[in-house]
């Protein structure tokens, strides 16, 4: 069964716009409401692709703490972009560019350059037209040949940095036939103290919308039931929509479920009527329900993975989270991880470990936490417990084994100290003269070979894989030689440049350069995440099984004494 419908872009039908916006306040995930009637849409036989507009002057996410905005998602060309992104990929299954993230950034930086260069000379230069011109401009761009574009506005509709878009957005939806463009917005709907679903937020979020010159289409209500009969009424009432175009999006127990309530709320259908998709639709019983399957797969027990991270901030590391479960849908296991504090591992508590069936050490920046991370890595290593480092994670895991097994005292990255006399990780020989922060490490897609006969090679079935990078540093060629002949080893690389590292006689040990989590999907989960899990499962079992046989030893003991 393809894992992706057969979706063929048709040019005859012209794009379709479906604009998402946001009321009342951020964080009600119109992101994921948007993606999953994108998939819905994909289903159907549809090419669908998605822009995410991030109202911040920063140019790309690259730059950002992930304390502010989550993780950094890197896409496949390197762009450094908003988490949303990632979702919009996990749930559409495409592969984005960095054109499909808009930032005040990058509209101001190209229309100011554009000014410098000459290219408007003797006019004033303005919000409207230059910045929404080249706003429109963009949202054409990413949506050239396919047959949906989702466009969803970070933030919620008042912001004052939200504005020149829903101006933008005006403006294109009067350049554009009525019928191709779709405005979402999308709204809390709290419970009042007795219980009553209050819809006077919606009302006010919709009023601040109409007052912009927009009108929407649909209002999607977020809350934690499903919206009432009622409910729907009064919004479709005072908002001046049919109670048709009115949908629940309710609280569900993973964000993979959306796409099914959503469908089973009807949006998607209401949608492909209004675009008049309805008839080149695929009938119902011919659109795949492969995601369905997937994303309900029956799970037998459930294992506990320690994500020993410098955030306390389960969105700073949001596709690992990600890949784990899908991961965990391919086994049949339901994967909890847990939380751990790289800081409180430092002076050696591995009590906190104990217990775990398995540890990531996911990447990062900066010395905090690195020690907690080098303390997990050798708990991992010698407890033969599985573990699975990525980017910085990978380096940690070189700078424990120098340490500890090659007694190669005070190794670390240089990154870290510039003063290690062993720094068995170092910059990047391109990285010399960079001065600059933003997007110059070394980003995106590269390919890396892998050595046949590893457990690499077992993992992806192949003899090269290509994933996505983010990083400054990596192995010091200097220590090449140190590391021959050693139980670890380099089983996949890039010219000189190392980018796989597994150990052998342990259940399973492996460290990325690259970031494998950026390109999980349901239905097709990382195979490093993948070859964890299972190794995760294997332990889990293994222990219950031991328990098991103790606890009948321990009972024929008692019956001998009480004989
Ligand atoms: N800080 C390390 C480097 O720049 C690792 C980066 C990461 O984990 N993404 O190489």
């Amino acid at each position: 069964m393809p894992t992706e419908p057969d979706t063929h872009y048709d040019p005859t039908l012209g794009n379709k716009f479906i604009f998402v916006t946001g009321g009342v306040m951020s964080g009600l995930g119109k992101g994921i409401t948007a993606a999953s009637t994108g998939r819905l849409l994909k289903n159907a036989g549809f090419d669908v692709t998605a822009v995410k507009i991030d109202p911040y002057l920063n140019v790309d996410a690259g730059t950002m703490n992930p304390y502010q905005h989550g993780e950094v998602y890197v896409l496949e060309d390197g762009g450094e972009v908003d988490l949303d992104l990632g979702n919009y990929e996990r749930f559409l299954g495409v592969d984005m560019t960095s054109d499909h993230n808009i930032t005040t950034g990058k509209t101001y930086q190209h229309v100011i350059e554009a000014e410098r260069a000459g290219d408007y000379l003797g006019k004033t230069v303005q919000i409207i037209p230059h910045i929404t011109d080249d706003i429109k401009r963009r949202i054409r761009e990413a949506a050239e040949g396919t047959d949906v574009c989702i466009v969803e506005v970070g933030g919620t509709v008042g912001d004052i940095e939200g504005m020149p878009y829903l101006e933008a957005l005006r403006q294109f939806a009067h350049e554009e036939d009525e019928e191709d463009v779709l405005f979402v917005h999308v709204t809390l709907v709290p419970y009042s103290k007795n219980g009553e679903q209050k819809t006077k937020p919606t009302q006010h979020s919709v009023k601040e919308v109409r007052s912009i010159g927009l009108q929407p289409d649909v209002i999607v209500g977020r809350c934690e039931d499903r919206l009432d009969p009622e409910t729907k009424e009064k919004i479709a009432l005072f908002c001046d929509i049919p109670t048709e175009a009115v949908f629940s999006n309710p609280d569900v127990e993973d964000v993979y479920h959306v796409p099914l309530m959503v469908e089973s709320e009807g949006l998607d259908q209401f949608v492909l009527e209004r675009f008049g998709l309805d008839d080149r639709a695929l009938p119902a019983e011919e659109r795949t329900n492969e995601w369905r399957e997937i994303v309900t797969t029956d799970k037998e027990g459930e294992v506990d993975v320690a994500l020993v991270g410098k955030y306390d901030l389960e969105d700073a590391y949001m596709s690992i989270h990600e890949s784990l479960k899908h991961a965990g849908f391919e086994v049949g296991t339901d994967v909890n991880v847990e939380w751990v504090f790289a800081d409180d591992l430092a002076d050696g508590h591995d009590g906190q470990l104990e217990g775990v069936d398995g540890v990531i050490v996911p990447g990062g920046f900066g010395m905090r936490g690195t020690e907690g991370k080098i303390e997990a890595i050798r708990y991992a290593r010698e407890n033969e417990v599985p573990f699975l480092g990525l980017c910085l994670g990978f380096q940690m895991a070189v700078v424990e084994y120098a340490r500890n097994v090659l007694g190669l005292e005070g190794a670390h990255s240089a990154e870290m100290d510039e003063e290690t006399p062993h720094p068995v990780i170092d910059i990047l020989p391109e990285q010399y003269e960079v001065e600059n922060m933003g997007g110059t490490m070394r980003l995106g897609e590269h390919t890396t070979v892998i050595e046949p006969e590893t457990l690499a090679y077992e993992l992806y079935d192949d003899t090269s894989c290509t994933e996505r990078h983010r990083h400054r540093y990596e192995v010091n060629p200097e220590y090449f030689e140190q590391f021959e002949d050693e139980p670890l080893s380099f089983s996949g690389t890039a010219g000189n440049r190392m980018e796989i590292l597994e150990l052998e006689d342990h259940p399973y040990f492996l460290g990325t350069q690259f970031h494998p989590e950026y390109t999980s999907r349901p239905g097709q989960p990382s195979p490093p995440f993948l070859g964890l899990v299972e190794a995760v499962v294997e332990r889990a079992t293994t222990d219950t099984d031991d328990a098991e046989s103790t606890t009948e030893t321990d009972t024929e003991a008692e019956t001998e004494v009480s004989h």
